[in-house]
């Protein structure tokens, strides 16, 4: 069911859409079931209460997404897993591609220096676990066709998938209403909670020490804290221990042995999941940076270790792109490079140089055609249109260009929904979709023992705004129609 401009959801043919009397009732049903499904999140106003929470923005129908670029997307994740796995075992290319974003931004220096440190010393752990997701927007050709392009990969605390996969149930339960069984039938199963508890229970199972324990490195008052509690509690079902901690327990209370096994509170533990980590509020003070020393250097399974944490910066997401980059990593399989390449768009460097100056001109020409980027997770830091222009023109002079990297801006392909968030008026809006895919996998001696793409996110916001997560307020939840 294509339109020129925008795709609609399956029932767009039917009144159901314009019917403002029953989407008002549709909405209210939908918000109770969100309730139900355990589509929640910590209030705004206090976060911390235990007593209180609020459902999490989801859009009202499924959006339509093509099929072949979902199949693609969730093709590619295993290719990817590979490429972050053996990228994040070459010190001597992060340590160039980083080089120079190191000496201006001081949080990823912070980051760079434990990376140092722990090479210096030695690894100490053989097993590694990723939990990634890659993230895309489906760009659209001149000719209509649509084409799936990334984002992001997120190394480091990817989250959503437990909330991802609620809204699947609560998506059938609206289509159903609307007297769409067979269209509910159709919504996909997401396993990502499923797979990605798999993979630390795999890699809890080959830590090998039946009393050890999963952390949960979080931060006090998270949002994301039921979409963390959904992991655990799958993990928990496997009868796998998880304790939840700030880095400043770890830093108060945490203890290496002479073997470099970490005991946090007396628990030994096997695997440090990081929910926290990715930003510098995370790190309070340098008690947190401590603590995340610590971590490195213990014996613990870092989900994600320190290499693979940059290995998910901005500025390496860059570097890959060059060409034959990607290719150099995968020499022995060239199908796996081609089908990452295609998902790029271009990125530049902007480090002083006549290369970067020529971007920077380039950009500030045409500054809806690119997007800025510092070395940030978590939505709502990049910097687009008007702004660009004026920061690059304030940056263009001096060093610190090379904290940012710029990127082509995706023209997406956009669809209609309701999006739903607490307190806000109902309005049929015109979005934009960005589908996440879930990588897991696990490197045993350098060779990987499992490698999966178990699951997906999708989220949606309203073309009024460039950037934005679901955290920030600005995406909400929504579950993948496919077409
Ligand atoms: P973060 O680490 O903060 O999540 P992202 O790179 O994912 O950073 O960007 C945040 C948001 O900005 C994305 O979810 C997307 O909406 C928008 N965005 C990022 N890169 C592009 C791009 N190249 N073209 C269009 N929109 C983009
Ligand atoms: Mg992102």
């Amino acid at each position: 069911m294509q339109h020129p401009e925008v795709l609609l959801p399956p029932f767009a043919a039917d009144d159901v859409l314009h019917n403002n009397g029953f989407i008002q009732q549709l909405a209210v049903a939908a918000k109770n079931t969100a309730f139900l499904c355990g589509v929640l999140l910590p209030t705004n106003e206090d976060p911390t209460n235990t007593e209180a929470a609020t459902y999490a923005p989801f859009s009202l129908f499924p959006s339509p997404v093509p099929k072949k670029l979902f199949t693609e997307a969730y093709e590619v994740q295993q290719d990817f897993n590979i490429l972050v796995d053996r990228v994040s075992q070459d010190s001597e290319f992060l340590t160039k591609a980083l080089a120079s974003t190191v000496q201006v931004d001081e949080f990823t220096a912070g980051l760079f220096s434990i990376y140092k440190q722990v090479l210096e010393e030695g690894i100490t752990q053989t097993i590694t676990l990723g939990i990634n997701r890659s993230d895309y927007m489906f760009e659209k050709g001149q000719d209509r066709s649509t084409s799936l392009k990334q984002i992001e990969i997120n190394t480091i605390a990817a989250g959503l998938a437990g909330l991802a996969e609620r809204v699947t149930d609560l998506h059938r339960h609206v289509l159903k209403v609307c007297g769409k069984s067979d269209e509910a039938a159709k919504i996909l199963t997401n396993n990502a909670v499923k797979g990605i508890a798999e993979g630390i229970a795999k890699a809890w199972q080959l830590y090998g020490s039946p009393e050890a324990v999963v952390l949960f490195l979080v931060e006090k008052g998270s949002k994301n804290l039921f979409d963390q509690r959904c992991v655990e509690m799958e993990l928990w079902g496997k009868n796998i221990r998880v304790i939840r901690r700030l880095f400043l327990d770890v830093h108060e209370r945490g203890v290496l042995d002479d073997e470099k096994i970490l005991f946090v509170d007396g628990y030994e533990i096997a695997i440090v999941y990081f929910r926290t980590g990715y930003n510098p509020e995370d790190y309070h003070n340098d008690d947190c940076w401590v603590a995340r020393l610590l971590i490195e250097r213990s014996k613990a399974i870092k989900c994600p270790d320190i290499a693979t944490h940059l290995v998910g910066t901005k500025k390496v997401q860059q570097v890959l792109a060059r060409s034959g980059m990607v290719e150099k990593f995968l020499t022995d399989c060239p199908k796996s490079a081609e089908r990452i390449r295609a998902t790029f768009v271009g990125l530049y460097s902007i480090d002083e140089g006549p290369e970067g100056d020529e971007i920077i001109k380039k950009a500030a020409e045409d500054p809806e055609g690119f997007v800025l980027k510092p070395q940030r997770e978590g939505g709502g830091n990049n910097i687009f249109g008007e702004e660009l222009k004026q920061l690059l023109g304030n940056i263009k002079d001096g060093p610190k260009r090379s904290a940012y990297i710029l990127m082509d801006r995706i023209k997406p392909q956009t669809v209609k929904n309701y999006l739903l968030y607490p307190g806000s008026a109902l309005k049929l809006s015109e979005c934009v979709v960005e589908l996440g895919v879930f990588g897991v996998y696990i490197g045993k001696c350098r060779k990987l023992v499992m490698n999966e793409s178990p699951g997906h996110l999708l989220r949606t916001k309203s073309t009024e705004f460039a950037d934005g997560g679901v955290s920030a307020g600005v995406a909400v939840l929504d579950t993948p129609y496919l077409i």
